[in-house]
């Protein structure tokens, strides 16, 4: 039988893909701050954990899966966290997409404790975590991510050694800002074909055959009718919130503010975002940034 996983963080991304390692055989305590989006693990043999600690018990990898740096080091390093209840060679595989620093930060804390650590955040969006088809980044020990490569096969087809602690999470910003700045661009081009009188599915077909093509136009053109998975097409559920990118955003603007960069591109992609949660639409995928576009001052 598989080793014992504790699984921390069952929302848009944790649940399906602790749902893959269920069904992979893997046993699994998991924990979720919402005890709604634990139930649906039960049904399938999951156990329910009380706190980070009481799923850390007794596993030998704790998987987690949470929005931001602060949920991560509440979850692994507060009173109840997974280091009060992990034994030292557990390995803490951090999967969320958080600042470099904290997931450094992260690793200290966590070696103090005898626990090793991967950061090992993913793209893919809730389709690949569904179908195990994600691309792994992970930051470490090149030997901590080989004894994780059988729970991590599970989840993702791509799984990559990018460097030492930090250094995933650092890969993962970097892929952020072409990843944002290339929906951006998808809706721009949407939006203007629309108004130039083209039939945005055949601009879809041109362009995914041609110079244009980009992920983002793939699988989430942001007007329905093109793609029947596209989260235009259904009321922009997400998929990847809206409000996640400009976290992701943030955390790059930042690094690159401390490398002394500017990414004048990036700072304009930010702002729409912000534009999309002002506008009360921060849970929609991030595809529904077409709504924020701005119009001309003069409306012509
Ligand atoms: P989500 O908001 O859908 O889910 C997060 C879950 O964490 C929620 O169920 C929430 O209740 C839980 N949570 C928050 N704080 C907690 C705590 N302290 N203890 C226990 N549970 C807690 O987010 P998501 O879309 O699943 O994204 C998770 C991470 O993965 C984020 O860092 C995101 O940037 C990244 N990511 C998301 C996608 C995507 O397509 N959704 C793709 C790649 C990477």
């Amino acid at each position: 039988m598989n080793p014992h996983v504790a699984f921390i963080g069952l929302g848009t991304m944790g649940r399906p893909m602790a749902s893959r390692l269920l069904a992979a055989g893997w046993q699994l305590a998991v924990h979720d701050k919402d005890p709604e989006a634990v139930k649906p693990l039960l049904d399938d043999g999951a156990h329910p954990a009380g706190s980070p600690a009481d799923a850390a018990e007794g596993a030998s990898f704790i998987i987690t899966m949470l929005p931001n740096g602060q949920h991560v080091l509440d979850a692994v390093t507060g009173e109840h966290g997974a280091l009060a209840g992990a034994s030292p060679g557990t390995v803490l595989i951090d999967m969320s997409t958080i600042n470099p620093l904290t997931s450094r930060n992260v690793a200290t804390a966590a070696r103090a404790r005898g626990v090793e650590v991967l950061d090992a955040p993913v793209s893919g969006s809730s389709a690949g975590a569904a179908d195990g088809t994600l691309t792994i980044m992970a930051g470490g020990d090149a030997g901590v991510l080989d004894r994780s490569r059988d729970l991590l096969s599970v989840l993702g087809t791509k799984i990559v050694h990018c460097g030492g602690p930090g250094m995933g999470s650092a890969v993962k910003l970097a892929n952020q800002v072409m990843a944002a700045a290339s929906m951006v661009a998808v809706a721009e081009s949407f939006r203007l074909a629309q108004s130039l009188g083209v039939d945005p599915r055949l601009l879809h077909e041109v362009s995914t055959a041609g110079s244009g093509d980009s992920w983002s136009l793939r699988t989430r053109p942001p007007v329905p009718g093109v793609v029947a998975t596209s989260p235009a097409d259904h009321g922009f559920r997400p998929g990847f919130k809206g409000d996640l990118m400009r976290k992701d955003l943030d955390l790059a603007l930042s690094a690159a503010a401390s490398a002394g960069l500017d990414l004048p591109l990036t700072s304009a992609v930010h702002d729409l975002y912000a534009d999309l949660a002002a506008a009360g639409l921060g849970d929609r995928d991030f595809s529904a940034v077409i709504d924020v576009l701005p119009r001309r001052a003069d409306g012509s």
